[in-house]
């Protein structure tokens, strides 16, 4: 498997960010040519601002160090960020993770509360007002529902339903990394967006889910179709790390950009590559669930809705794969791990347990990485499982 060797972004990173201030970057130029709301970073890369928010791609929200870092070196990192640079001996061998505990801020559990400098450890979310107290409640619940047990029986991520419960932790006072999932409806300045990766900052980051996220209308011009709950994946993977397969900085080798149809900057910015500071595994993934379909219905970024922003090489359309591919299933394996949601420290494994090759764990190999988790001790203390309904 060829394997990029660019370093991985924001969600490794030890980071005391104040999360408080500094959403404009200096230096970054308002886009005067087309007095939109587009903004020219400093990097090169387009950006752009929606109230007070900042957004890539039209779906990624950017936290106020990521706008930093994309500002000033155009590429994902923040501030005093901690690299993984490959493979080391202090990285799990079947996740990459670093498995060192002893990093001064162990919370209470490591699973359902996650660490706020670190990486997901179980995904800590909630279902926001705008979905509990909605009219359609129930079928929203139950299109995310579908979104969160896919991921979960395809790869080691896990969540963890924290609704309703503390979002500030009582021992050490750090406010619990989580997402919020909301649902925006039609409203016109919110799409669909989530942020990349864990903010290492610490306490809320949201998930906004349109209408069309949640409620899939069948575009005819599409070849099959997409579920409801498709672009919700879509999301909830951007929020465990992931990127846009149409960035991949060898792109070029695998699609023709049909620049003449894209507007610039809201259609040429959604394929600026990435070329630092994430890594894209194997060659380009015509299947993954984070890839753009070639055709657009949004006339904001392409002059023509008929015409494709981007083809394959052969000239024909690429449609965005409805679930997780293989490959998009081995980055979250490279850097995830399926925890069972437990009230005390023990790190329990779920019964599954992928590799870092997609293949499952043997009942031994798992015990073994179990025990590894929890200094020696393969055998979990009775009774600490705890609720974990969606
Ligand atoms: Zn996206």
């Amino acid at each position: 498997m060829k394997k990029y060797i660019f370093i991985l972004l924001t969600i490794f990173c030890i980071a005391a960010i104040s999360c408080k201030k500094n959403r404009s970057s200096e230096g970054a130029s308002d886009n005067a040519k087309s007095n939109s709301n587009f903004v020219t970073l400093k990097s090169g890369i387009i950006v752009e601002k929606r109230g007070n928010d900042y957004f890539l791609d039209g779906d990624i929200q950017l936290t106020p160090a990521q706008l930093k870092y994309l500002d000033e070196k155009g590429s994902f990192e923040t501030e005093g960020g901690k690299k993984i640079t490959g493979p080391e001996m202090s990285l799990n061998p079947i996740t990459n993770l670093p498995i060192n505990l002893a990093d001064g801020t162990v919370p209470r559990n490591l699973g359902i509360n996650g660490d706020p400098y670190r990486l997901w450890a179980m995904v800590r979310f909630t279902y926001g007002s705008s979905v509990t107290n909605n009219p359609k409640s129930a079928i929203i619940r139950a299109h995310i529902k579908q979104a969160l047990l896919e991921i979960q029986s395809k790869s080691n991520v896990r969540f963890y339903n924290a609704t309703g419960q503390p979002t500030v932790d009582p021992t050490y006072g750090f406010a619990y990394p989580y997402i919020e999932i909301n649902y925006v409806g039609t409203s016109s300045d919110v799409s669909e967006s989530s942020i990349i990766g864990r903010n290492p900052a610490g306490g809320k980051q949201t998930i906004n889910l349109a209408d069309f996220a949640v409620f899939y209308s069948f575009d005819p011009r599409e070849t099959y179709e997409r579920s409801d709950y498709a672009t919700i994946i879509h999301e909830l993977c951007h929020a465990v790390g992931m990127m846009h397969e149409q960035k991949r900085p060898d792109r070029d080798n695998y699609v023709n950009i049909n620049t003449s149809n894209l507007k610039n900057p809201a259609g040429t910015s959604q394929f600026q590559p990435i070329t630092s500071n994430y890594s894209y595994f194997g060659s380009y993934d015509f299947n993954s669930v984070m890839g753009y379909s070639s055709l657009t219905s949004s006339s904001s970024i392409v002059y023509d809705v008929n015409q494709p922003m981007y083809t394959k090489k052969d000239g024909t359309n690429i449609n965005q794969g409805t679930t997780l591919s293989d490959l998009d299933r081995l980055w979250l394996n490279q850097y995830h791990i399926p925890y069972i949601a437990r009230s005390d420290v023990y790190r329990e494994l779920d019964a599954t347990v992928y590799k870092t090759d997609n293949t499952i764990a043997t009942p031994q190999e798992r015990l073994q990485f179990q025990a590894s988790l929890n200094n020696g001790n393969p055998n979990p203390p009775p009774g600490g499982q705890i609720p974990n309904n969606f």
